[in-house]
């Protein structure tokens, strides 16, 4: 049986210290003049304190390890709605690209090239396009712990299998997504491909996010560094820290099965700090059994996105990134409910705040019966 290990590490003050002590204590090592891209979650250009993007203080840590191995380092990522440009954007307004030119890595954009088509024999996806720069190094995923409204939680599996697919592509996947289960599968599908590249994954738990993450919830500081030489591991353990079950959690249940890691939480090591649960307050679109339930069979009942009008300036954010063409302009966004599959996209892309969340049903029933 395959060895799982866990690195946690609970600290105030030197991030980068946290990072070092957590790194060593899985004992994580790569050759010299190995190329290595770090892959932070850079969704949009909300910073790391307001909960949303990987600290800058974490990627600038793992530049240093990677360097003092003798390794050549990038970074890079692809942010939510992404077009030539943006990442650089988002990586600047964050400071992300100030510590990666500090610390003597490259910016990376994964939008720089065409994708490359790769070929999965899974359950749901068969061929897909992703970032052609990750199959030229070996990745380090630096994900952010977050809730989401579409996947409940979002980690390391996550972070690569959304993150590696460039442009506008990542929209194929909310299509394809629109209930749990089937969500699940194609993400797992998506990780299979990326999961042999990666060979290190930290967890920014630093400042996290619960309520309606990824992009619109409240920052919930935590301060902890969290290491493993697999993504599952880390998620399995970073969401039992934040107080859910891991395998209550559909891509994570899906992932184990197919056995992309260990098959249960009693499988993993955990080393360093004891992982002292911290509660999350859960998205509103997954409350309870009932709706997590209902998410299996039908997104009709679960909760809408609306446009907060007094907020919105109009700029077509959402309009452009909505996979299912579902908003329309015209001076402000406008959603066509009749089309849209709930993906909650438009509330993950707007940066005014300004598309908000209505229960539906199965949330009402929730309060009642729970
Ligand atoms: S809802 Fe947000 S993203 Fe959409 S047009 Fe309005 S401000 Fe822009
Ligand atoms: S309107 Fe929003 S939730 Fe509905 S399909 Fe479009 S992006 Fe998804």
């Amino acid at each position: 049986m395959q060895n799982y290990s866990v690195g946690v590490i609970d600290f105030r003050g030197d991030v980068k210290e946290a990072v070092r002590r957590a790194v060593k204590l899985i004992d994580w090592a790569c050759p010299s003049n190995e190329s290595i891209l770090i892959k932070p979650n850079m969704i949009n250009s909300k910073t790391s304190e307001e909960g949303v993007t990987t600290d800058p203080s974490i990627v600038s840590a793992l530049v240093e390890i990677a360097k003092g191995f003798g390794c050549k380092v990038y970074v890079g990522d692809s942010p939510g709605n992404a077009h030539p440009g943006k990442a650089r954007e988002v990586f600047l307004l964050t400071g992300m690209l100030k510590a990666i030119e500090e610390s003597g890595a490259e910016f990376l954009e994964f939008e720089r090239e065409p994708p490359k088509v790769v070929r999965i024999n899974g359950a749901i996806i068969k061929s897909i396009g992703l970032a052609s720069c990750i199959f030229q190094h070996r990745i380090i995923n630096v994900p952010k712990l977050k809730t989401h409204m579409q996947t409940l939680m979002t980690g390391a599996i996550k972070n690569l299998a959304f993150g590696c697919i460039p442009g506008s592509g990542k929209g194929m996947l909310h299509r394809i997504g629109i209930t749990h289960n089937r969500m699940a599968k194609a993400m797992v599908d998506v990780y299979s491909a990326i999961r042999p590249l990666v060979s290190l994954n930290v967890m920014d738990a630093i400042v996290c996010m619960d309520g309606n993450g990824p992009t619109g919830g409240n920052p919930l500081r935590v301060n902890k560094i969290l290491a493993s030489n697999d993504a599952l591991a880390l998620d399995m353990a970073s969401f039992k820290m934040a107080g859910i079950e891991p395998l209550k959690v559909p891509y994570i249940r899906e992932a184990s099965q197919r056995g992309l890691g260990p098959k249960s939480f009693d499988e993993i090591d955990l080393l360093g700090d004891p992982l002292v649960e911290v509660k999350f307050e859960m998205p509103s679109t997954f409350v309870s059994r009932v709706s997590s339930l209902a998410g299996y069979f039908t997104p009709m009942v679960t909760a809408s996105p609306r446009i907060i009008t007094e907020r919105c300036t109009g700029c077509g954010n959402c309009a452009e990134a909505c996979p299912a063409g579902a908003i329309e302009l015209n001076g402000m966004a406008r959603i066509d409910k009749s089309k849209c599959i709930k993906c909650y996209v438009c509330h993950e892309v707007c940066e005014f705040d300004a598309v908000g969340v209505k229960k539906g049903y199965f949330e009402i029933i929730d309060r009642w019966v729970f």
